[in-house]
């Protein structure tokens, strides 16, 4: 299979810039909101201590006090990406941000949604947090507006949710993925390479799984230590081998390879942390990071979907 033309770039996978630019006709960003929700695998409504690598701190903005609202934080995001876009996604990012009664939901969605160039919304949640209300609820922006739901999944291998406490199994992941996809509602789904125990042939069958499903965009990153982490506490103690930038990049350009040539590529590189960051090193610098792995894809003269087999 040749590169896809309808991607119109330059490079080897389908990335969030160009999808929305060919959706939209602009360049579009993502606002990133944290509404003050919290989660259900921290609280102990699911489970305590939440993900061994989730250092449960929030957003940056939270650490320095009391939230502002959604209209303030859209604004002061608006400044920063003044120049270069004109329209922008509302991110409901922080934590579980589907945690709330659909009533709380709506007002925080609404407020969000009547911002002046605000095309829609991306809402970061859990697979066992979206009640059938909340996915009405969405399904009734999505009518009008851009509506993605973003699913922490991780890994597809219950063995490794249990080892990373995620608090749900793969089946209540692929129950999300029906409902939603029956609500009408784009996917995002995120996972993480270089978990504890996992194999390379576990992560490219979380990859391969994925292609399979009704799933519209992917972000992938590394595993990373944060000191105050179950995680970091277990590398420090030298019972964890972190992943070399070199074999990330392998095993990201192979799941790149199996996803669906229309998948869209929010993200292959991990975001922030660095007063708390422990390691890998290398994951810090992106740049670095997206160099290698597109790299990786040059000399294998690939690119996203080259072995995508199609909906079985
Ligand atoms: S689901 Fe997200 S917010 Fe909750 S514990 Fe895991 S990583 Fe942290």
């Amino acid at each position: 299979m040749a590169k896809p033309d309808f991607w119109k770039n330059n490079k080897r996978y389908y990335d969030l810039k160009s999808y929305w630019r060919n959706l939209f006709g602009c360049t579009v960003h993502k606002l990133q909101i944290d509404a003050g929700f919290t989660c259900p695998n921290r609280d102990g409504r699911v489970a305590s201590g939440g993900c061994i690598y989730c250092d449960g701190r929030g957003s940056n903005l939270r650490r320095k006090g009391a939230l502002p609202d959604v209209s303030e934080q859209i604004a002061s995001g608006k400044k920063y990406y003044a120049a270069s876009a004109s329209k922008y996604i509302a991110y409901f990012q922080t934590f579980t941000n589907t945690y709330a009664s659909v009533d709380k939901l709506r007002t925080l969605y609404d407020e969000a949604l009547a911002e002046k160039d605000i095309i829609g919304l991306s809402i970061g949640t859990r697979p066992d947090c979206l009640e059938t209300e909340v996915m009405e609820l969405l399904s009734g922006y999505a009518k009008k507006y851009h509506v993605w739901v973003e699913l922490g999944l991780q890994s597809i291998h219950d063995k490794t949710l249990q080892l990373i406490n995620r608090g749900h199994n793969s089946k209540q992941f692929l129950d999300a993925v029906n409902a939603l996809a029956a609500h009408g509602l784009n996917i995002c789904v995120h996972i993480i390479i270089g978990l504890p125990g996992e194999s390379d042939k576990d992560v490219m069958e979380t990859g391969k799984i994925l292609a399979t499903l009704p799933v519209q965009g992917i972000k992938i990153h590394s595993l990373l230590a944060l000191e105050g982490t179950a995680l970091g506490d277990m590398y420090k103690k030298g019972a964890l081998t972190m992943i070399s930038r070199e074999k990330y990049a392998e095993l990201a350009a192979s799941v790149l390879e199996v996803l669906p040539p229309q998948m869209v590529i929010q993200r292959l590189t991990a975001d922030g942390y660095r007063d708390i960051f422990l390691a890998p090193s290398w994951a810090m610098n992106k740049l670095n990071v997206l160099n290698t792995i597109n790299k990786e894809l040059e000399r294998r003269n690939s690119y996203q979907g080259i072995y995508y087999k199609g909906q079985e």
